[in-house]
């Protein structure tokens, strides 16, 4: 449990960005958590309103506080139309991190974060094996989709559909890069992400062939750690704290030009989230964050507006047809939207045909899937619905997170549409 001083000194920091708030309610019309809850105490000011008596609430009702302070996606629509530019995000996360001070970690929490999550050797050794044996517990939902489901009542699973666990994660079948750039002239870190790296490794692949075809360099240093958001959104903080620190001095061994990764949620967090705590660091370790923050890109726009990569103006037959969803992450925290369509237009084998709401949050939200899935299922429905009415094909987005969603939706509704990282279809003018 923190000690009282450090907890007062948090709550007083948190006060003064909460001041910002002038309660307008502009975040309740594009709060998806509201729009399917239709509650007050979800949306940002209504969680605002009870930061503003944090203090009281803590001792009065500590579980109540965190339980509505959980409910959230963190997808940041409320951050992006707030008029006062009020740090929602920030406030949020810093505020969980307060209570879970005051609290403590749950047990089961502890485990995953601490125990696993905090050790990257230990955790990638207990997902290989947990893949081994995870066909014992599935069976195949849909081949098109790649997705699976439980053999049996299993809770954890409940009726999810979920794309398995690779059997040769990407850290196994690539254990590092470092090459040097040919004519491409620049040189970036990959950072291929939890999800990349034990799910979708060809994501990876996908990744080095495109760089490898633009003659950049690469390096891909051996042991990197989860990019820290799980346990941050959690309020484990210590676990943060361990897992930036391991990958700052990893990616401190060498120069490059950019660090790159293909998923919006690590780009997001190591571009806003990292520079947001800095009172968690010392100070050679916030100038190491600013420095990597500043050259961190989205793979996308890396590829658009580094690399220049055009469709061009010519005219073109029509092509397969192609709708994109908008992650929140890459959108409404990096502002990247025009760079992914950029690159399914530079393949004439599609058409773009824009989804109604391309923007609109999947219901993915990290842990808030495992916490809360009947709300995020709910969320999700409208966006399967979209999808579907695009009439596409392929559903193409810029997030391994959103990919893992939007499949759980597809499948259950015994749609083959399939759906791509927009990477892979820019790959694909590569063969
Ligand atoms: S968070 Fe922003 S949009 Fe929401 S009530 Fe406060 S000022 Fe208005
Ligand atoms: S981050 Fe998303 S879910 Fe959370 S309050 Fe804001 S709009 Fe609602």
């Amino acid at each position: 449990m923190a000690d009282i001083q450090e907890l007062y000194r948090l709550l007083k920091e948190l006060e003064d960005q909460l001041a910002t708030c002038m309660k307008c309610g502009m975040c309740q019309a594009v709060c998806p958590l509201y729009a399917e809850t239709g509650r007050e105490t979800d949306v940002a000011r209504g969680k605002i309103a009870l930061l503003e008596f944090l203090a009281s609430q803590m001792l009065r009702d500590p579980e109540g506080v965190k339980d509505r302070l959980d409910k959230c996606l963190l997808c940041g629509s409320c951050a992006a139309n707030c008029p006062s530019g009020v740090k929602v995000l920030d406030i949020f996360l810093k505020a969980r991190a307060i209570i879970t001070s005051y609290q403590g970690l749950s047990r089961t929490k502890k485990i995953i974060f601490r125990g696993m999550l905090a050790r990257p050797g230990f955790f990638n050794k207990l997902l290989s094996l947990a893949a081994r044996f995870q066909g014992i517990f599935t069976k195949q939902a849909s081949q098109t989709l790649g997705s699976s489901c439980a053999r049996f009542k299993i809770p954890l699973l409940g009726n999810r559909h979920f794309v398995p666990l690779a059997q040769t994660p990407w850290h196994r079948l690539t254990p590092s890069l470092n090459t040097a750039p040919g004519s491409g002239k620049f040189k970036v870190a990959f950072f291929p992400g939890c999800l990349t790296d034990k799910i979708f490794p060809s994501l990876a692949k996908t990744a080095v062939k495109v760089f490898n075809h633009h003659q950049i360099g690469i390096f891909m240093p051996e042991g990197q750690a989860c990019c820290g958001i799980p346990a941050l959104a959690s309020g484990d903080k210590e676990t943060f704290i361990k897992l930036v620190t391991q990958n700052i001095a990893l990616f401190s061994k060498q120069s490059f030009d950019y660090l790159v990764t293909p998923c919006a949620t690590c780009t997001s967090t190591i571009k806003k989230v990292w520079p947001m705590m800095p009172e968690y660091f010392s100070r050679e370790t916030n100038e190491a964050i600013e420095k990597l923050a500043g050259v961190t890109l989205d793979i996308n726009a890396f590829l658009v507006d580094c690399l220049g990569i055009d469709p061009g103006q010519s005219e073109k037959t029509p092509g397969k047809p192609v709708t994109y969803h908008d992650p929140c992450h890459l959108k409404k925290s990096l502002g990247v939207s025009e760079q992914p369509r950029q690159l399914i237009r530079s393949n004439s084998n599609y058409t773009l045909k824009e989804m109604n709401e391309p923007d609109r949050c999947c219901g993915m939200g990290g842990s808030f899937n495992l916490m809360h899935y009947d709300i995020s299922q709910r969320i999700g429905t409208r966006k399967l619905r979209d999808i579907i009415d695009a009439e596409a094909k392929t559903v193409a987005t810029g997030c391994p997170a959103c990919m893992l969603q939007i499949i759980d939706l597809l499948s259950q509704e015994g749609r083959d549409i399939e759906v791509k990282h927009v990477l892979e279809i820019y790959a694909e003018t590569l063969d």
